[in-house]
Parts: structure tokens; sequence; C-alpha cells
């Protein structure tokens, strides 16, 4: 079983061709982050392997990596909520740059909660990615990015996404307790063996950046990107300040959603204050 497919680069294929001492008999996808289903298309040829994939996490693959006006309705959406025209822009040519490079599985075998495969139950974990699904059997959990050692999964609002992505992700952390997996084996690093223990560290980490992102509100109107700047000072390129930006949005909007800020935004670009 193979599990995510990376980018899809030219060692994916040697290594699916040369590598491997048993045959490939499907292929699961837990997000359709670049890293994680964009090698899917290659992997599903070489090995001819059935691919499977959520849902609703295949709804959103289309919707992005289908979508030829992707980069462009991106670059809008950051514009709207404060970001400068010089770093749009950037986000607009890396995402046309990116273009050729997109590929994936069509049409996988679509899963959803509480189905089975090859053994393993399948867990939506939303959050890190709206879609996301976790593996669970016999206490390991093939995690994606829901858990991930030494950093805390990016977690961002971004257009049609979840309205309340950092909720639905504290939610999936709190499942993780009940979980109680022995082990979780991420998408990146080595294996976690207290799966329990990090989830209660990214929980706590994110109640601090909850407390820092009210403490940047007051009672005049920012920007996510007026408020990025304040949550992550220091100097970050294009396509780092636009995913501070989509973590500070995802902080802003669970503050809405708990009453203690304000979203505004009919007239001009969408702001928030303290509730
Ligand atoms: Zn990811």
């Amino acid at each position: 079983m193979l599990v995510d497919t990376g980018l899809g680069l030219p060692d994916l294929e040697e290594l699916l061709r040369a590598e491997l001492e048993e045959p490939v008999e499907r292929i699961l996808i837990t997000h359709f982050h670049p890293d994680h289903v964009w090698g899917g298309e290659t992997a599903h040829r070489v090995t001819g392997a059935p691919v499977f994939q959520g849902r609703l996490d295949y709804e959103q693959c289309e919707q992005v990596w289908g979508s030829r006006d992707w980069p462009e309705r991106i670059a809008a959406w950051f514009r709207g909520h404060g970001v400068p025209p010089e770093i749009a822009d950037e986000v607009l040519d890396q995402g046309v740059a990116a273009a050729p490079l997109i590929r994936f599985a069509r049409d996988p075998e679509r899963l959803a909660e509480g189905d089975r495969v090859g053994g393993w139950d399948v867990v939506e974990l939303p959050g890190h990615a709206d879609g996301h699904l976790g593996f669970l059997h016999d206490g390991v959990l093939l995690a994606g990015d829901h858990l991930l050692p030494g950093i805390t999964p990016a977690v961002g609002l971004y257009p049609e996404s979840r309205p309340d992505p950092l909720g639905a992700y504290l939610a999936s952390l709190q499942r993780t307790f009940e979980l109680a997996p022995r082990i979780a084996l991420p998408g990146h690093g080595e294996p976690i063996d207290d799966p329990v223990a990090r989830a209660r560290e990214i929980v706590e980490h994110h109640d601090e950046r909850l407390e820092r992102t009210a403490e940047a509100l007051g009672p005049e109107p920012r920007t996510g990107y007026a408020v990025s700047l304040a949550l992550f000072p220091t100097e970050l390129g294009p396509s780092q300040r636009r995913f501070a930006v989509a973590e500070t949005l995802s902080h802003l909007e669970r503050l809405v959603t708990t009453g203690s800020a304000r979203r505004l935004g009919d007239v001009g670009p969408v702001t928030y204050t303290a509730a």
C-alpha cells in the first residue's frame, strides 16, 4: 500500500520500477496538497494500482488543480485581504509557472468516514486540508499532515474552504485524543511515538497563537495581511508570506466564530476588529 505520492518528480517512477520487493496493491491519498497528490497519476500508471482519495478532498483537488483560473482567483482573494499587489502578483506568477507540473490521478475511488480500505479504517481529520483523511489500523495512524513532528501543520483559510478551518482542526485534534493511536506515521519526518501528546502540544500552540492574534486586534479595522505582519514579524518571501496570511486568517476566523473578533468588509478589503 502506497500512502501519498510526493510531487511526482522523475525519481518516483524510478523508485516504483526498481526498488519494490512486492507489487503496490493500492494507493491512498491523505489530502490534495501538491507534495501528496501530484505523483498520483505516475504511481497509478506505473503500478496499475487503484487510487483512493477522500470525497471532499477530490472535489477540492479538481477545483484547485483542475481549473486554469485558480492562480488568478487566489491572487485576487489575497488582494481582498490587504496583500500588497507585488506579493499577490508573485503568487499569481508562481501559480502560472507551476501549472505545467500539475498532475493527479483522475476519478479515484472516493472514501469517507467509516469506510474501510485494505483493513484500515478511514477517519476524517479536517483542518490542515478540509477533506484530510487519516487511516487507522491496530493503533497505527497514517496521519498525513494532520500531525507532524517538529513543526505544526499549516492551517490556512483559502477561497472556497471551510469557514472555520482552525475550529475544524482543533476538533480533529480532540478526535485524536479519543482515537488514541499508539503511533502515528506522518507525511513528513520520523514516526510520532506519542501521538496524543503531540496533539496536545499542537492544541496548546494554537491557544497561544489565538491569544496573540486577539492581542493584535483593537477598535481600528486591520486586514489579515496587517495582522500577519504582527504575528509573523520576520521578513518573508512572497510564498512564505502567503502562508502566513492564510494562517493568520484561520486564526482570525476562529476568533470571529467564538465571538472575540468581528469581520468587516462589505466595502473595500476584508478587515477585522476586536469584538
Ligand atoms: Zn499538506
